[in-house]
């Protein structure tokens, strides 16, 4: 099981960490985990046949595509971004400048931790909780988060391309403009007699495909900003820039690893991040320290 960062700092994963905590979590996780296999299946049998003769080609596609998005959410799934998970001794016993100290954790923890609610834990630089894989995206398992979305949508893109093709030849007979206004209102359309009940179902997988597609392009934008300029969300929206690296490589190995660019194509590679989550360098005082 991968550990955050430096594994020698790091506990073992209890199995209690191994799924969402939450009920929310929980069922945004079960959503998930019927949906992506409903639509693969749906894709290569019922779709795929009907639309290309290339379908060994668009099989082995899908699967590498299926493979990262579910290796990815797993490991951000396992991942154990948590000061509370610190090897004994790791954590300051006296408050150091800028650190804080956790109430609820009963912990002394570095700058740009933040005490997770659902987590029920002060998460090393932590950039939000990820409401599907239950667990907060932080210093170490973003990686997981940012390339696992990235194949969601490179899935989403593929399967809708598909899915509406199909959905328009088979079901609404040709490409006309009322037709695709239809689509994108399935109810409307079978209410009013345009498709079957195969049509409205068809239909209604493009539009929450195409939901899903809009939702993770603005996630993974956003993340991309955040990672070209090593913030957390949080950061980024109060535009504190003071811990951004000087060079594009440091700042992508901080999330992604020495392998920075490896990790897009195999998600199990080992990928050890700058750093350590818990000393970050402020430039901006830095700076300020030279010029006087
Ligand atoms: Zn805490
Ligand atoms: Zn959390």
């Amino acid at each position: 099981m991968t550990a955050i960062g430096d594994e020698r700092l790091m506990l073992p994963v209890s199995r209690n960490d191994l799924l969402p905590k939450g009920k929310r979590d929980r069922t945004l996780f079960i959503i998930m985990l019927i949906m992506v296999p409903v639509v693969f299946v749906f894709d290569v049998f019922c779709v795929l046949p009907e639309v290309s003769n290339l379908i060994p080609v668009h099989v082995l596609g899908a699967i590498f595509v299926l493979f990262n998005i579910a290796a990815n959410m797993l490991q951000l799934m396992w991942s154990q971004p948590s000061a509370r998970e610190l090897s004994p001794g790791v954590l300051p016993s006296v408050l150091m400048p800028n650190w804080f100290y956790c109430h609820e954790c009963h912990l002394n923890v570095p700058p740009r931790s933040y005490h997770c609610r659902v987590c029920d834990a002060c998460i090393l630089k932590q950039d939000h909780h990820c409401m599907f894989a239950g667990k907060c995206v932080a210093f170490g398992n973003q990686r997981y988060f940012v390339v696992g979305v990235f194949y969601i949508l490179v899935g989403t893109i593929y399967s809708l391309t598909m899915h509406f093709d199909y959905t328009v030849t088979h079901h609404l007979g040709g490409y006309r403009w009322k037709l695709i206004l239809v689509q994108l209102a399935p109810h409307l359309g079978w209410l009013f007699g345009a498709f079957d009940m195969y049509g409205f179902l068809a239909a209604s997988l493009n539009l929450l495909e195409i939901c899903v597609m809009l939702f993770c392009a603005t996630l993974l934008y956003s993340q991309i900003a955040c990672v070209l300029n090593n913030q957390t969300m949080y950061e980024r929206k109060h535009e504190v820039k003071k811990f951004k690296h000087p060079t594009l490589e440091e700042n992508l190995q901080e999330v992604f690893g020495e392998h920075y660019i490896l990790v897009w194509l195999w998600p199990l590679m080992e990928s050890k991040p700058r750093g350590d989550g818990i000393n970050f360098v402020d430039y901006e005082r830095l700076e300020n320290r030279k010029s006087l």
